[in-house]
């Protein structure tokens, strides 16, 4: 039992069990055990590895549209240039040298700033992004960041933020939980809450029992902070995850370690903990506050940006193994089969205002 699971059966014990979302949100960010607080998740020796990761690719195209969308934007200055959850700093580093290219005085004049809630990770991206040559803020919430136009992203982000579950049972949808069952082991039951009928997905009526639908209120608050954020000073999001473009039911929370699943309450606070996004009730967030919300599929997007134009230009000077290389990256990046269409790209922007 990890030290986190002993804390979490106690926890149940004195007071009863506990949605998914406080579960997540214990595992997750715990700041003695959670899983953000004391691991380093990335890469081939942690237990996932994130598009920014995989090829500079990656960070380079969206420092391209960092830049296609501040001119959409009219170009305002000052501008905030932000990353929201960097894990390792490296998309924004990678970002930071294309925009460098693309245009030196946007570099000179932006501010720049990372928004990212765990202290350790804060120190790894400080290192990361150390040789940069640009000032960079950090920031623990959106709300602290200065008021001026705002151009961010954002990867694998709202995966890693606590939802709710309700399982369909005879008496109706009741509020999934985590209790302990009769030898004292986390398990998953229903509570006697339930949800507001109004908010599920609609295969959810006549789905039948056992059937688990997922609402992410913590996830909502966020968008709802970030679209308020760009409806008040202008500017633009961009937001790329796995999840799904229509809402329905199905469980799709997940525990990943060292590159494989894990059971999800086997080892809490040791193994990542995430649930695919419903990029439909985050674009309703956005546009409910009147920005223009645009969905695709990661795939779509990075070819759309010139990703095999880049491919083409970096391995142009190289030999074969480079060459072979990229072409592995283009693949796991937009292939069908790898990361190109169970990752979605959500672009949020503000009208523009005279
Ligand atoms: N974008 C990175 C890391 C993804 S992991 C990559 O693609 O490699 C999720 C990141 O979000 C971590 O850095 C985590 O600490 C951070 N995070 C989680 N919740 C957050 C919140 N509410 N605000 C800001 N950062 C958050």
């Amino acid at each position: 039992m990890t030290p986190l699971a002993e804390r979490i059966g106690r926890l149940i014990e004195a007071s009863g069990p506990i949605g998914v979302d406080d579960y997540m949100a214990l595992c997750l960010f715990d700041p003695t055990h959670g899983y953000y607080s004391t691991r380093e998740p990335f890469g081939a020796g942690g237990d996932f590895t994130t598009a920014p990761e995989i090829s500079q690719m990656f960070g380079e195209l969206v420092g391209v549209w960092v830049c296609q969308a501040w001119q959409s934007a009219s170009a305002p200055s000052p501008v905030t240039i932000a990353e929201i959850g960097p894990g390792r700093g490296t998309l924004m580093k990678d970002v930071l040298r294309t925009l460098g290219r693309l245009d030196p005085s946007l570099v000179r004049n932006a501010n720049f700033a990372l928004v990212e809630t765990s202290p350790r990770l804060t120190e790894v991206q400080k290192r990361t992004l150390d040789g940069s040559g640009t000032e960079i803020a950090w920031h623990a919430s959106i709300e602290a960041l200065p008021p001026a136009p705002l151009i961010l992203v954002g990867n694998e982000l709202f995966d890693a933020l606590p939802i709710r579950q309700y399982v369909k049972t005879a008496a109706g949808w009741r509020e999934r939980v985590v209790g302990l069952d009769r030898d004292g082991q986390l398990a998953f039951m229903a509570g006697p809450g339930a949800p507001d009928e109004a908010l599920l997905p609609p295969d959810a009526v006549g789905a039948s029992e056992g059937a688990v639908v997922e609402l992410a209120p913590a996830r909502t608050a966020l968008m709802e902070a970030i679209a308020q954020r760009l409806a008040d000073n202008g500017g633009a999001a961009l937001f790329i995850d796995y999840g799904y473009l229509e809402p329905h039911t199905g469980d799709t929370l997940q525990a990943m370690r060292r590159h494989e699943y894990d059971d999800v309450l086997a080892r809490p606070g040791e193994a990542d903990l995430t649930a695919h996004v419903d990029f439909f009730a985050l674009a309703s967030v956005a546009r409910s506050r009147g920005l223009t919300a645009s969905l695709t599929t990661q795939g779509d997007f990075l070819l759309g940006m010139g990703l095999l134009e880049r491919a083409g230009a970096l391995g142009a000077n190289g030999g074969e193994t480079l060459r072979e290389r990229l072409t592995g990256e283009v693949e796991r990046l937009a292939g069908p089969d790898a990361m190109g269409e169970l990752f979605k790209v959500l672009e949020i922007a503000a009208s523009k205002r005279q």
